[in-house]
């Protein structure tokens, strides 16, 4: 595989998705934010910031939205790359993609959980990153991109998942500079419409692997010492018999996920490390309906609790 290959895949998923025909309503509402978030990248920001230089980077720390926001980044970098060599009288084949990785930064905060570290690695080698690591726990925030933009002199913009249902997301844009007290650049924030129902959608459909993580329970992941699997999905026994646990609302993505043989009921997600199976055995929390059984944006967070 290439960046060209994976980005030509990533274009696949998302064309099939948007020719999904099923009358569900997170479906259809998924469509939309596509859409709208398709516009930003071909309209707005691809002829702004070229993306097949060093100007744009991309701020990933192996979480669902910057999946999701990957792919879709990959889908639109495929058609950029389509639209350009449109002129050319040779077919497609014929030209080189003309990315090998792409730039990419994770800062690396707190300490990490086992599983997302492991599962960052394997984004890392199947979309073809650069990424920049910051030193852990080394500065804030803030200083940590100050010291990607010192290495990474090019960069005039960076890619970011956040939403308007994410803490401070409510007010923010999709292009816009960063806050006074952080390094100039401009923040590029293409996924702020979406809700958590479209994001578990889009990636339960797209059959790519999640983080592990996931599966058992967390809906949204900080340090190890201040993130646990949320309190609205622990399995309640008594509720279930009487019908009354939550749904999975996913099941259709899941059987016709993009590219599956024939209908399983199986989500692709990365091991699940021996050391964080410690962990929440010692804690007794290792009984979870999984993190995308959660549609309630309100709640995403509340698995946020000190250990
Ligand atoms: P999450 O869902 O965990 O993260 C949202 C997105 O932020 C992720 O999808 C990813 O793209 C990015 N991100 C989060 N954590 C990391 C990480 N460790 N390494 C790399 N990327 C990460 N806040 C301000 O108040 N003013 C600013 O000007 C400002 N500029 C920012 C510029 C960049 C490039 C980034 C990444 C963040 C910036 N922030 C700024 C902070 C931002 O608004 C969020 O608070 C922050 O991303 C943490 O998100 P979260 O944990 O709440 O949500
Ligand atoms: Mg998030
Ligand atoms: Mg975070």
């Amino acid at each position: 595989m290439t960046l060209g290959e994976v980005a030509s895949h990533c274009y696949n998923i998302t064309t099939s998705y948007l020719s999904v025909s099923n009358d569900s309503a997170v479906i259809e509402s998924t469509k939309d934010a596509i859409q709208i978030t398709r516009n930003h990248f071909l309209q707005e920001i691809f002829p702004r910031w070229n993306p097949f230089s060093d100007q744009i980077s991309f701020s990933y720390n192996g979480g669902k939205d910057c999946q999701a926001l990957l792919i879709l980044y990959l889908s639109c970098l495929w058609e950029f790359f389509l639209s350009s060599i449109q002129v050319s009288q040779y077919p497609p084949e014929y030209h080189l993609f003309p990315l090998k990785f792409l730039p990419t930064v994770y800062i690396n905060q707190a300490e990490t959980f086992r599983t997302l570290e492991e599962s960052i690695e394997t984004t890392r080698s199947r979309y073809f990153l650069s990424v920049y690591e910051s030193p852990r726990n080394q500065t804030s925030m803030p200083e940590a991109f100050k010291n990607y933009l010192e290495h990474n002199t090019q960069t005039e913009a960076i890619v970011i998942g956040i939403r308007y249902t994410d803490p401070f997301g409510a007010d923010l844009k999709c292009i816009q500079k960063t806050d006074s007290d952080w390094p100039e650049f401009m923040r590029i924030q293409p996924l702020l419409h979406w809700s958590l129902s479209n994001v578990w959608s889009l990636l339960l459909y797209s059959n790519e692997e999640i983080c592990g993580l996931y599966e058992k329970g967390f809906t949204s992941v900080g340090s190890v010492n201040s993130t646990v699997p949320n309190p609205y999905l622990k399995r309640n026994p008594v509720a279930e018999r009487e019908g009354n646990g939550p749904e999975n609302h996913f099941k259709w993505e899941i059987r016709n996920a993009f590219g599956k043989e024939e209908p399983t009921d199986e989500v692709h997600v990365s091991r699940f490390s021996d050391s964080d199976a410690k962990i929440l055995q010692e804690a007794g929390q290792l009984d979870y309906y999984p993190g995308w059984f959660l549609v309630d944006d309100s709640l995403e967070r509340a698995g946020r609790a000190r250990r």
